[in-house]
């Protein structure tokens, strides 16, 4: 294999990215190049960073042929990816920078860029795997922008106080609209066709007086105001709330009576 050899200057800058970078498979990626030009074997190396030889010498291979910002970029899927459009493949092109909004500020990293040139389609694998929104935003930025969304009076008040004050987070009204709305159409897809949502879990149930576990189903509508499109009157909806609850039996209803009261 072929001895890894630094000039002055590559060490300096591989240990500058080292110490600025966030990310602990960058900053081991780094660390192996640094490890193997300083002379250390590459068993010794690999059982330091706790990664097989295989791995490691993949990551010596992409800084040597593709150079320190490849080996810096996370999720290189290879040199093509199947075009979603065509079903062709989509050769590789560059590392492309992004910043999305993370729940600690703007984050900047560099990304894999596909580009299928029958479709015109510029693809990035790495933002579905890694949940980046289409507004950018990492999914915890998301789950906070749709929960003010949701929860606060309209999306105004959620951009302009609620989401700056509790989270920091700094956004156009139109944003945490458009990303509240597309969280709900995703959620809605599989509502749509009767998936339920969460882990199957039993629970245990309380017993009824002829011994038998069993739950009761209760379901009711409730009326939701609604408002026309530049705040005009519309009229109002009511969706149906259903809950599954298992009451206490009797016996124990009279223990928790009988029990002093705060
Ligand atoms: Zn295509």
């Amino acid at each position: 294999m072929k001895p890894i050899v630094l000039t002055d200057e590559q060490r300096k800058e591989i240990e500058r990215r080292r110490k600025e970078t966030l990310d602990r498979r960058i900053y081991q990626r780094l660390t192996a190049v640094l490890a193997v030009a300083s002379g250390k074997s590459r068993e010794e190396v690999a059982e330091l960073l706790g990664v097989s030889l295989s791995q490691l010498g993949e990551r010596l291979r992409v800084f040597r042929n593709e150079g320190l910002d490849a080996l810096c970029a996370l999720r290189y899927e290879g040199a093509s990816v199947t075009c979603p459009g065509c079903q062709g493949a989509a050769p590789f092109h560059d590392y492309r920078p992004i910043s999305p909004m993370s729940l600690v500020g703007p984050i900047r990293l560099k990304r894999a860029y596909y580009c299928c040139s029958r479709c015109r389609l510029g693809l990035f694998p790495f933002d579905d795997k890694a949940g980046l929104s289409f507004h950018r935003l990492t999914p915890a930025a998301e789950r906070v922008v749709c929960l003010g969304g949701l929860l606060c009076d309209g999306f105004e008040e959620a951009a302009t106080n609620t989401l700056p004050e509790a989270a920091g987070l700094r956004l156009s009204e139109p944003t945490v609209q458009r990303t509240a709305e597309d969280a709900g159409a995703r959620l809605g897809k599989p509502l749509d066709q009767g998936c339920t949502l969460g882990e199957n879990g039993c629970f245990d149930w309380h017993k009824d007086a002829c011994g038998r576990s069993c739950a009761y189903v209760s379901i009711d509508a409730t009326g939701v105001p609604q408002q026309a499109k530049d705040g005009g009157k519309a009229e109002g909806r009511m969706p149906d709330v259903a809950m599954v609850y298992n009451p206490l039996p009797d016996k124990d209803v009279r223990q928790h009576q009988a029990r002093p009261k705060p």
